[in-house]
């Protein structure tokens, strides 16, 4: 428990013994013929045989059900790997990264990725959670921060709600033409932060999104 609402868990594959993935890629859990949730690898592909993930089970459905069910041991069967919101290293713009609360499993792999890999980080992150229980992986990115120079990390806590994180984003004078935006989260969130880069002079191309809700 990351916290009273927020799991994490590893999987150790089995058959397959490995996964081939990129960061930032899902995998999708069957609950019926219709039925399916995805949840983004928050673990880098370095580690192909243990996976993590880690999810907030405060919407309750079945996919939140099944998380605070899982034990020890209990077989997992899964389709992977999925999705194309993965950082492409060879665009030389500055990334922004923008998360909303447990919209940070993509980016928070992303990230570590890059580190792992030697890759120079320099990267932005806001990061909105409506209180500190909500920034999942918070003291980690202050850590890389701190012995990042490259790497500028704002955590932005508000509980009058996630308009304050596009707010907060309108008023920092961006060099658009020199930055491409990741973000995931909610849709409302997503849009919001389109809107007010869009509105500094980012094209809808620059803004790679993953929308969770
Ligand atoms: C590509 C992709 C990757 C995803 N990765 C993750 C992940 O890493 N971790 C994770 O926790 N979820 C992730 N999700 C969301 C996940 O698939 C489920 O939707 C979520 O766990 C809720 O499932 P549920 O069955 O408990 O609730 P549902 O019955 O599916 O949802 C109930 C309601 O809550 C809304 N909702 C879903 N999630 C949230 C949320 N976090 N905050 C507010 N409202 C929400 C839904 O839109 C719906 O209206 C991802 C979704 C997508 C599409």
């Amino acid at each position: 428990m990351l916290s009273s609402d927020i799991l994490e868990t590893d999987l150790d594959l089995i058959q397959p013994a490995e996964l081939t993935f990129e960061a930032g890629q899902w995998i999708s859990l069957p609950f019926g013929p219709k039925s399916v949730r995805a949840y983004s690898i928050a673990s880098t592909p370095r580690s192909s045989r243990r996976i993590t993930l880690c999810a907030d089970v405060q919407p309750g459905g079945i996919g939140s059900a099944w998380f605070r069910e899982l034990t020890v041991g209990h077989p997992v069967e899964f389709k992977a790997p999925f999705g194309g919101f993965v950082f492409r290293r060879d665009d030389p713009r500055r990334p922004l990264s923008v998360a909303e609360e447990i919209g940070i499993v993509p980016i928070r792999a992303m990230l570590a990725d890059l580190v792992e890999t030697g890759f120079e980080l320099r990267a932005t992150l806001v990061y909105w959670g409506r209180d500190p229980s909500w920034l999942p992986y918070h003291d980690e990115l202050l850590a890389l921060a701190r012995r990042s120079p490259g790497f500028a990390y704002h955590p932005l806590m508000a509980s009058s709600g996630v308009a304050e994180l596009t707010t907060a984003l309108a008023g920092v004078p961006w060099d658009t033409r020199a930055l491409v935006a990741y973000v995931s989260g909610g849709g409302a969130m997503i849009d919001g932060v389109r809107e007010a880069l869009m509105a500094k002079g980012l094209d809808r191309k620059s803004v790679r999104w993953e929308k969770f809700w």
